[in-house]
């Protein structure tokens, strides 16, 4: 259950000199709050997205919300308003959002970089995950690396997620029967994303 929904954070308070009471007609007695609201996720503000303020008279308590405000409070409003920013941690889960996907993005560049170096300097003990014809997911692992060929050991499983490969990817899995492919067949089979990972440890 996401729970969400807006709370809002006190930006200031000013006491007016010149507005009137609508209420008891005293002068110089209205004071104003104004605060900016945001959404909220548990409670983890996200982004700010309004300002608001709510007046209330010293002498009588009567209080006015932003929506009843007359032209004269309005202008005092405004006023306060220009002077008033919020907090910069109502914007909490946008800052944190955008460091995951930058994280996220550094992450997987990182990635990518390692695989083309595993590729042009293939290692022995190297796992190549890879997509079977059927569109299953299996492995081999590299025994042995010629100038152009490497030599690799098959694992006798496959399965059916990519993200699972892992489950799969155990010594006693993999065959004896030993196969070799070019290394410009590699290349060609990773350009065509039929490799979609290189395991080094
Ligand atoms: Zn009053």
């Amino acid at each position: 259950m996401l729970i969400y929904g807006t709370r809002s954070a006190h930006l200031a308070t000013k006491k007016l000199q010149r507005p009137t009471c609508q209420s008891c007609n005293t002068k110089g007695e209205i004071v104003m709050g104004l605060y900016r609201k945001h959404v909220h996720a548990f409670w983890i503000p996200l982004f700010p997205y309004k300002k608001t303020a709510v007046s209330e008279c010293g002498h009588c308590k009567h209080t006015i919300e932003k929506k009843e405000f007359n032209e004269e409070l309005n202008e005092e409003y405004r006023r306060i308003k220009e002077h008033s920013k919020g907090p910069v941690w109502q914007f909490s889960g946008l800052l944190l959002i955008a460091l995951l996907i930058a994280y996220g993005s550094y992450a997987s560049n990182q990635d990518k970089a390692n695989e083309l170096l595993y590729l042009g300097q293939p290692e022995v003990g190297d796992v190549y995950s890879y997509v079977m014809e059927e569109g299953n997911y299996s492995t081999f692992k590299i025994t042995s690396v010629s100038t152009d060929s490497v030599f690799f050991i098959l694992n006798d499983y496959e399965i059916s997620r990519a993200s699972k490969i892992y489950k799969i990817n155990k010594e006693e899995n993999y065959s004896d029967a030993e196969a070799s492919l070019a290394k410009s067949e590699l290349d060609s089979m990773y350009k065509n994303n039929d490799i979609i990972d290189i395991i080094r440890d």
